[in-house]
């Protein structure tokens, strides 16, 4: 099947009152093991590269990860997408574009209301006139390590800016703060799914929840009946691609990658019970 867009897949997971998952990969084994998962078990899904994983840790490049996904997506039967996470350098979501990315997020999450509103409003003009849409952040995901940041409410998403956010950026979908943070949590996090709510009301964007690994899976389905469309997985499935190398002690090297990509389908299987 050739390459999906990921708002389609997001209006896809709308229709059914469900959310996509969108996994962060970095590489082959990554990638590969998404697709074959995704196949496995029927669903469509979304492949996101972090700018970090190039620019930061060198994994891949943008243009190489637009390739790799558009080869996995031809040999697959499922809708699959690819998207830029997190990336509020213009340049570098042009390159993205450019490279191939038919979905970027620009994060302008820390900015006041009105630059936020402004930028994210020029790169949808950019990234629409390339035929690709962009994800939005409105209030601001934190770091789990941070609980200040999980639970400070004045970082949360206010449903009566999320509809004029929309509006006035043509975003094409957002990432909402309703409790959920990045990385590990140290304690369990309890989304706000009455403002989740509220949201989901108040505009008819498909919203995003990001800090997918360690919400307990009842309140994500919750959340995916209360409007979310996306959600983001990233440190639990790179924890998972670490541990596997850790541990392997076959005398031979040369199965490390099988091994890797067996671990990851095995637990991307499984992940995909929450959704579709
Ligand atoms: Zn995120």
């Amino acid at each position: 099947m050739a390459l999906y867009k990921a708002i389609d897949i997001l209006k896809l997971a709308d229709s059914k009152h469900t959310a996509a998952l969108a996994f962060n990969c970095a590489d082959y084994n990554m990638v590969h093991s998404v697709a074959v998962a995704a196949e496995t078990v029927q669903k469509p899904v979304i492949c996101m590269l972090h700018p970090d994983h190039h620019r930061i840790e060198n994994w891949i490049t943008p243009e190489l990860f637009a390739k790799l996904v558009a080869d996995e997506a031809a040999a697959v039967s499922v809708p699959m997408a690819m998207h830029l996470d997190h990336c509020s350098d213009f340049d570098y979501l042009v390159r993205a574009l450019k490279a191939g990315f038919t979905s970027v997020m620009y994060d302008g999450s820390m900015l006041p209301f009105e630059e936020n509103i402004k930028n994210t409003r020029e790169i949808t003009k950019v990234a629409h006139a390339m035929g690709a849409t962009v994800e939005a952040e409105l209030g601001h995901v934190g770091i789990a390590a941070t609980v200040t940041d999980q639970s400070n409410l004045d970082l949360y998403t206010q449903p009566e800016f999320a509809a004029e956010f929309c509006e006035r950026t043509s975003c094409d979908s957002v990432a909402v703060a309703i409790g959920s943070a990045h990385g590990f949590y140290k304690q369990t996090p309890h989304l706000d799914l009455e403002r989740l709510a509220a949201i989901d009301a108040a505009t008819r964007t498909p919203l995003v929840l990001h800090g997918g690994t360690g919400i307990p899976d009842e309140q994500l389905l919750l959340a995916f009946q209360r409007g979310i469309n996306k959600l983001n997985v990233g440190t639990e499935f790179f924890w998972l691609y670490y541990q596997t190398i850790k541990s392997y002690d076959a005398p031979d090297i040369t199965q490390l990658p099988r091994t890797v990509q067996a671990a990851l389908t095995e637990y991307l299987k499984k992940k995909f019970q929450l959704s579709f």
